[in-house]
């Protein structure tokens, strides 16, 4: 049997300092993917409930005390907000395990951890922060003040709920801004502890808010409410597109972090014991859910046959299964819907002539598990890279191998998408890994691993991919406004 509890939760909305419900009382349900089990009602916000937020936020923005707290205050209270996380740390990954399918035993391990990390290393920084002074000889004095803009709004995919939501909210409060949050409609359940993990934390009231809700109507709101300043945006490219045109009338300042369709160039030279299975978490990690996938397998064809051997053989040794039980490597899809459109692409690649190599289907699987929207690992072979299957972000545990000959025409394929997000080399020569990676027109190039992260670094996308950069000092360079302060000596 399934370790899912099937108590139903009620999850309200989370306004200035309380959860409260709708103010029609609208619900949405909440079911699991790994078994189609309703596990959750949760308040719907109307207008007014975003308009209550937006206003809650602002108050609390321009009249609490959040904004001219000490520093050394404001960074105590978000250090304690990261130590609550880990504390509950299995209670927020068995959620997300509920809602999204995410294997609990990985996201327990490492997902969490990063959320409480994203929180107490923005406090760190911003501790640490300086500014500017610029001397105009003896008569004048230039000092720079980086003090924050406003009521962000933070809106955040199904895909990994929690930490995505921490990695805008830390840099979003140790700047001193409030915030609205609206995560996903289909995944809400851990995002909603963020409001009694801030209240706990000492966090007043109003300057963490969540509303739920789906994108078409809350998000549209919420991203076009008058005392919204910045949006803050991680999702697909669509949605962003909208979000850009929703925020012109009111001139919000955005950070999208957008879809991605990475490269994963193996070279004939890469060490394909560490090729191989990095490249299969690369493909398949949250079920091939992940912005950073490495969906397009670029293989030079003098290894092709061997790498592809190899790969396969560890695509089908990989675990599908119940998320919620230990060993489990690949959960569910995250929805009907989403499972639609994945398997979609199954129609799409036969009749664009791509050969299936494995998967392509529903695995075998216990009966309690027959309802759950589950894929098996699936691997095309594929040469032509203009064809969708090489195209469009799948966002599913569907990759496609792609052989090439020469560097020139494994950069040629690499760059030829709309999507800039990342890309990943192996090679074991340090020249040809330089010239890939500064030629690959994305804005995370990974040699020789891949998801490895440095929270100081720049983290964004080239072209369809996104607008602005995330982590360090790019983060707080969105949250924050740069001020001039020019005195008379
Ligand atoms: P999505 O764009 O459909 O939804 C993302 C969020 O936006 C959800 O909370 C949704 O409710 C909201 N939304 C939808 N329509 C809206 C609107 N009109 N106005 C305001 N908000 C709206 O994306 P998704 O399907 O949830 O997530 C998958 C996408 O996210 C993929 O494209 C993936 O690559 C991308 N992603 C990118 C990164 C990154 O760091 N670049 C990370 C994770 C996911």
């Amino acid at each position: 049997m399934s370790n899912v509890k099937t108590d139903i939760r009620e999850i309200g909305l989370y306004i200035n300092g309380k959860y409260v419900p709708a103010h029609d009382e609208g619900t949405f349900d909440v079911t699991n993917p790994a078994t189609q089990e309703h596990i959750a009602r949760v308040s719907e916000a109307t207008e007014e409930d975003v308009d209550y937020a937006c206003q809650a936020a602002r108050e609390a923005f321009e009249n609490g005390p959040w904004r001219t707290m000490s520093v050394q205050e404001r960074t105590e209270k978000l250090r304690k907000m990261a130590d609550i996380i880990i504390e509950r740390k299995e209670e927020i990954a068995r959620y997300d395990a509920m809602d999204v399918g995410k294997p609990y035993e990985s996201t327990v391990a490492h997902e969490i951890g990063r959320a409480a990390n994203n929180i107490r290393f923005f406090a760190d920084f911003v501790e640490k922060q300086g500014g500017e002074t610029y001397p105009m000889g003896e008569e004048y004095l230039n000092y720079t003040r980086y003090e924050p803009v406003g009521v962000a709004t933070i809106i955040t995919p199904w895909n990994v709920p929690f930490m995505l939501t921490t990695w805008k909210l830390g840099p979003c409060l140790a700047a001193g801004n409030t915030a609205v949050i609206k995560p996903a409609e289909n995944t809400p359940l851990s995002v909603s502890l963020l409001g009694e993990i801030a209240k706990e934390a000492g966090i007043p009231d109003g300057v963490v808010n969540i509303v739920q809700g789906q994108g078409s109507t809350v998000g549209t709101a919420v991203t076009t409410h008058p005392e919204v300043d910045l949006v803050s945006f991680t999702g697909s490219t669509a949605t962003g597109k909208k979000i850009l045109k929703g925020g012109a009338d009111t001139l919000k300042k955005v950070s999208f972090e957008l879809g991605g369709k990475a490269a994963n160039i193996i070279f004939e030279d890469a060490d394909l014991d560490k090729a191989v299975p990095s490249s299969i978490r690369a493909a398949f990690m949250n079920s091939g859910q992940v912005c950073l996938a490495g969906s397009r397998i670029l293989v030079q064809r003098s290894i092709f046959d061997k790498f592809l051997e190899k790969f396969k053989n560890a695509a089908m040794d990989l675990k599908v299964g119940d998320p919620q039980e230990k060993g489990t490597d690949m959960g569910p899809l995250v929805s009907k819907e989403h499972y639609n459109k994945v398997t979609s692409y199954f129609d799409i690649a036969e009749e664009e002539g791509a050969t299936l190599i494995c998967g392509g289907k529903r695995p075998d699987l216990p009966d309690h598990l027959a309802n759950g929207y589950y894929l098996e690992p699936t691997l095309y072979i594929h040469d032509d890279s203009k064809s969708r299957i090489c195209q469009e972000e799948i966002f599913g545990p569907v990759v496609t191998l792609i052989p090439f000959d020469t560097e020139e025409e494994a950069l040629q394929i690499a760059n030829d998408t709309d999507y800039g997000l990342n890309g990943v080399v192996w090679t074991e020569n340090l020249q040809r890994a330089h010239r890939i990676s500064h030629n690959v027109r994305a804005g995370t190039i990974w040699v020789n691993c891949w998801f490895v992260r440095d929270l100081r670094a720049p983290f964004g996308g080239f072209k369809k991919s996104g607008i602005g950069r995330e982590g360090g000092e790019h983060s707080m360079e969105f949250f924050t406004e740069a001020k001039n302060i020019c005195i008379a000596l």
